[in-house]
């Protein structure tokens, strides 16, 4: 059976997550979502997002990618910050990456689903903070973190959309980047039933 048809496409939001969505905004919304399929690194967008580990000094995964295109400087910034507690987010340059800021979270190692939403909502809060208004995800929590897949898209995309109903002005496009098979396959079934076109 492949993954695509194993794959539970969710109730609707405001059941499962009990909370009205506002449908009036569906299309606005539909229009700030990309997916991209590779590299965050190569990504030219106001701020990229870097699943980093608490202390902020590197590690591997999209991490160790980040600061690997980013330079040493990065680290050097990193430095000042004094680590980064799970779920919040905090801003530096990018460097040498063509996105202009790099926001670190650090997201929960299993699946959290309540802290995992707060790393996209506290990176959400901080571009919206520094006035910046596009922004990449990596799949947060789920490589070496063990957040499993399905469920991780599901909590992402969910917060993306409320944080976006209520910010709707403030920002012009969140891109999903998704550098894994599953997640390709994954974010293409279940991003339609949280960004429908009406
Ligand atoms: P975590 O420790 O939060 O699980 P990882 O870096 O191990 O973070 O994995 C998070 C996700 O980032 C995984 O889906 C992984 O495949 C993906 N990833 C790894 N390198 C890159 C990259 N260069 N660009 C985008 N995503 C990446």
């Amino acid at each position: 059976k492949s993954l695509s048809e194993s794959i539970k496409l969710p109730e609707p939001i405001a059941m499962k997550e009990n909370c009205a969505i506002n449908i009036s905004k569906n299309n606005i919304l539909a229009e700030k979502i990309s997916i991209f399929e590779g590299n965050i690194t190569n990504l030219a967008v106001d701020a990229i997002v870097n699943a980093a580990n608490s202390s902020l000094l590197g590690g591997g995964g999209v991490d160790g990618a980040i600061h690997g295109a980013a330079g040493p400087f990065l680290k050097e910034e990193c430095r000042t910050l004094g680590g980064c507690q799970v779920g919040e987010a905090k801003i530096t340059g990018g460097y040498q990456l063509p996105s202009r800021y790099v926001i670190h979270t650090v997201g929960p190692k299993g699946e959290y689903p309540e802290k995992l939403k707060k790393c996209y909502r506290n990176s959400l809060e901080v571009l919206v903070s520094k006035k910046l208004r596009t922004i990449a995800f990596p799949c947060i929590s789920t490589g070496i973190y063990g957040f499993p897949n399905l469920s991780a898209a599901h909590a992402a995309t969910y917060q993306v959309r409320k944080y976006l109903e209520d910010n709707t002005d403030q920002i012009d496009r969140v891109i999903f980047c998704l550098f894994m098979d599953e997640d390709k396959k994954i974010y293409k079934g279940i991003l339609q039933s949280y960004f429908p076109i009406s």
